[in-house]
């Protein structure tokens, strides 16, 4: 009789989770900080104990999505969102692996703070038409010719700001 997954049956804390990826994962050093993160230049992942736990392992899991796809940095805003979408997929399977189950429906919030965040970098600050990067740093208007400046972000902000 083939078994029958059982995702969220049992509550996997983040600590049962841990103890599982830092023996499947023994390149990567998983720390405890004050956010979810994946430090590429010195191979870490840093986790962050929330006050939901099933939010933190789908966190953590994204984390570990980039360390394993090798992630490190951007150079243009687009290539952040696609980094994003390719570490939940990465995400997605593995949290099979431990039985776990993402909510679809977060993944596309969590993206959907990137396409928002995308939107806002990218209108003119004048005439409000959509513009393309014209440089890491740069947006350039084809509309009315307004050049403004951008701050790169952190590769990683996994948590829509906390509305809910
Ligand atoms: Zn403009
Ligand atoms: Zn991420």
């Amino acid at each position: 009789m083939p078994k029958t997954p059982t995702p969220n049956s049992t509550v996997t804390t983040l600590d049962t989770l841990l103890s599982h990826i830092t023996v499947d994962y023994p390149d990567f050093s998983f720390v405890e900080g004050t956010r979810f993160a994946w430090h590429a230049s010195t191979k870490y992942v840093s986790f962050k104990r929330s006050a939901s736990t099933e939010r933190g392992t789908w966190a953590l899991l994204h984390e570990l999505g980039h360390a394993l796809l090798d992630h490190t940095d951007y150079h243009h805003d687009i290539e952040l969102l696609q980094i994003e979408a390719t570490a939940w997929e990465k995400a997605r399977a593995l949290a099979e692996n431990y039985s776990l189950m993402i909510d679809d429906d977060y993944i596309q919030d969590c993206l959907d703070t990137y396409r928002d965040w995308l939107h806002l970098r990218a209108t003119c600050p004048t005439c409000f038409a959509r513009s393309l990067q014209a440089s890491p740093r740069c947006y350039h208007c084809f509309n009315c010719g307004a050049e403004w400046q951008v701050t790169r972000s952190r590769l990683c902000r996994p948590y829509r700001l906390q509305t809910v």
